[in-house]
């Protein structure tokens, strides 16, 4: 039975790859940070097989002993603070976990193979984020980094110490450039989340507006359960190879609001949308759109989920997330829209959910 490590297990990618990698059977090993993560119960409620470890990417030695653990054949390294937003309010700490921990990683393996890195394979979670202000369309593996954020960069440090590992000490050492990814699971600082869910609260009448910062720009945004399956694709070819995955298609942020405002019925979304110069970010990337020719060539990937769907399938995990749990009411601070509300059907039509999706989407 192969073993596989995996940071960053409580996140979204962490949870699908977990569920992806047991179901191959693998004996799958997380790591998950801090005393009495909350999250833990989440985990263990979709990988039921999952044997748990505590690690943090900032702490080297932490990561020897959850090596000496797990004994891993593949390392899935996806642990980070990964919203864009924030690595501008804590540039140092995003530099620290998203960048440094990736070294800390590899030379955890480094110590704990005593030199040699032979009989692991490592997977890094690049980002399309790293291309930031690029002049080439679609981003290619070949495309020159631009990044535009603290985050970006961070991730650009990660990209260029993996591959530096694979040179100095024929590490099988990759890393997957992914464009965004988004699904049920997506945490709620993120914009698709924060829409869909706004939308499934608004279709309810628990929620009269929707503030969003910078809406001129456009993302490939594809589905994660998609992406994992990448990741896993690259850690069994021959060579270890640095891989973009995307769908190949971008999207505006109104596409996104017309699609999931559509799919609760409510035809004109503008009066229930304001830009709240809050949310925009010192500098911010307009349009990536990435061109996975090579992962189609040689991995055979390719994304079964589009645009519409996913935004669809998150709209209707957040309106049975809101039915069973209506959260906190909504923030007096929140502007009202100059409009008043429209009635909005109580029960939209639910499109089916693809493979690999739980329909009991608990907000991870
Ligand atoms: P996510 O949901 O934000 O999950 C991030 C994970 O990192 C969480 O499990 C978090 O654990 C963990 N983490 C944070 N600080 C840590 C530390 N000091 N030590 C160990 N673990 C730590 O992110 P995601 O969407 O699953 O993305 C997975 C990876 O892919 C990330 O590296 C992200 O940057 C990268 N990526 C994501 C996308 C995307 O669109 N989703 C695109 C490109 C690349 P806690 O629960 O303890 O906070």
């Amino acid at each position: 039975m192969p073993r596989a490590l995996i940071t960053g297990i409580t996140g979204q990618d962490g949870l699908y790859l977990g569920e992806f990698l047991a179901a191959k059977g693998y004996e799958v090993f997380g790591m998950v940070r801090g005393q009495s993560n909350p999250k833990i119960p989440i985990v263990e409620g979709c990988i039921p097989s999952i044997q748990l470890l505590e690690g943090d990417l900032r702490d080297l030695s932490s990561l020897i002993g959850v090596l000496e653990m797990a004994q891993p054949d593949e390392i899935y390294n996806l642990g980070a603070i990964s919203f864009v937003g924030l690595s501008f309010k804590q540039p140092e700490l995003t530099g620290d976990i998203t960048g440094m921990g990736v070294l800390r990683m590899l030379e955890a393996i480094r110590i704990y193979k005593q030199g040699s890195m032979d009989g692991i394979r490592f997977y890094q979670a690049s980002s399309s984020e790293m291309f930031g202000a690029t002049h080439e369309s679609p981003q290619r593996e070949t495309t020159q980094f631009h990044p535009r954020s603290p985050y970006g960069a961070a991730k650009v440090f990660g990209h260029y110490v993996t591959q530096n590992y694979r040179e100095s000490y024929n590490a099988w050492a990759c890393s997957g450039i992914l464009f965004n990814h988004e699904s049920p699971r997506r945490g709620f600082e993120f914009l698709t989340r924060k829409v869909t869910r706004a939308v499934a609260r608004i279709a309810l009448g628990r929620q009269d507006v929707l503030a969003v910062g910078n809406m001129d720009v456009s993302r490939d945004w594809g589905f994660a359960g998609d992406y994992v399956e990448a990741m896993w694709l690259m850690l069994q070819q021959e060579e270890p190879e640095d891989y973009v995955i995307a769908t190949g298609k971008t999207h505006s942020v109104s596409d996104l609001l017309q699609i999931a405002f559509n799919h609760v019925g409510i035809d004109d979304w503008q009066p229930y949308v304001m830009q709240d110069e809050r949310f925009f970010r010192p500098a911010d990337v307009a349009v990536l759109v990435g061109d996975a020719t090579k992962a189609r060539a040689k991995l055979g990937w390719h994304p079964t989920v589009d645009f519409k769907q996913l935004i669809e399938m998150m709209v209707t995990a957040d309106l049975e997330n809101e039915r069973r749990n209506p959260g906190p009411a909504e923030s007096r601070h929140q502007p009202r829209p100059s409009h008043g509300l429209v009635a909005v059907p109580e029960q939209p039509a639910p499109p089916a959910l693809p493979r690999r999706v739980s329909s009991s989407g608990s907000g991870y």
